[in-house]
């Protein structure tokens, strides 16, 4: 199998994964940057992440235009194509619903890493508000237009917030972004029930940059890798296959 045909196998086996762990329901979705063409990307056509297979990925300029393709594209396409434009380093995104970040869109309590796994969230989950832009909107980013304001919130971090929304969360590989996905609703569901406890100890800032750098240096079978190689076996796409 080719480099980009492993990759399209993982959107798939990415697609299950935020099914079958609770990150999205009938609705989000997982994009990665064609490795050979930085202005293009690769997404399914509409449909449930449980449902996605091969056959439904579509090729997108970073307008949100599909090449070739007829077929019903997301709406917040537009999320992906902006965040690749404005991001030279990342080459996956995550676009979803997950219900543990909700609280923390719509009040001024700002999602901070509490746990080691969570480090990856880095320093700063901003959180993106249509209304300040926009005014009364039906929420969801559907326009180049509000992709490039959300871009700008976003900045140069690894997750942000949608008010009354959701969250989006960016990777340098598919496998980084799912982590992040992943652990972003950890992360929001554990500092909710620690906040009902009392003040909450968070990770310092030299924490969150030791656990990041220790990822990127992980080897194969070590952290994203062993995490996703778990959450593909448990979503029924069994990956035992080398690390490409
Ligand atoms: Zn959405």
């Amino acid at each position: 199998m080719d480099y980009l045909e492993t990759l399209l196998s993982d959107l798939v086996t990415a697609s299950r994964i935020l099914a079958h762990e609770g990150i999205c329901d009938a609705f989000g979705h997982v994009s990665f940057r064609h490795p050979d063409n930085p202005k293009r990307f690769f997404q399914a056509r509409a449909v449930a992440p449980e449902l996605v297979t091969r056959d439904d990925i579509i090729e997108f300029d970073l307008d949100g235009a599909a090449v070739s393709d007829d077929r019903k594209p997301f709406l917040e396409r537009f999320i992906h194509g902006t965040l690749y434009a404005a991001r030279p380093d990342v080459h996956s995104v995550v676009h979803s619903h997950s219900r543990g970040v909700i609280p923390f869109g719509i009040t001024d309590v700002p999602i901070r890493p509490l746990l080691h796994s969570c480090g990856v969230l880095g320093h700063d989950v901003p959180v993106w508000d249509a209304a300040d832009t926009f005014g009364d909107t039906n929420l969801l980013i559907a326009s180049n237009d509000m992709g490039r304001d959300f871009a700008e919130t976003f900045g140069q971090g690894r997750a942000a917030l949608m008010r009354g929304h959701g969250s989006t969360v960016v990777g340098r590989s598919i496998r980084e972004a799912v982590y992040t996905a992943v652990y972003l609703d950890v992360n929001a569901q554990l500092q909710a029930a620690a906040m009902q406890l009392g003040p909450v100890k968070f990770l310092s800032d030299g924490e969150i940059d030791l656990i990041q750098s220790r990822l990127g240096d992980a080897k194969p079978g070590e952290g994203y890798d062993r995490t996703w190689q778990y959450w593909a076996r448990r979503a029924g796409m069994a990956d035992d296959a080398p690390v490409p």
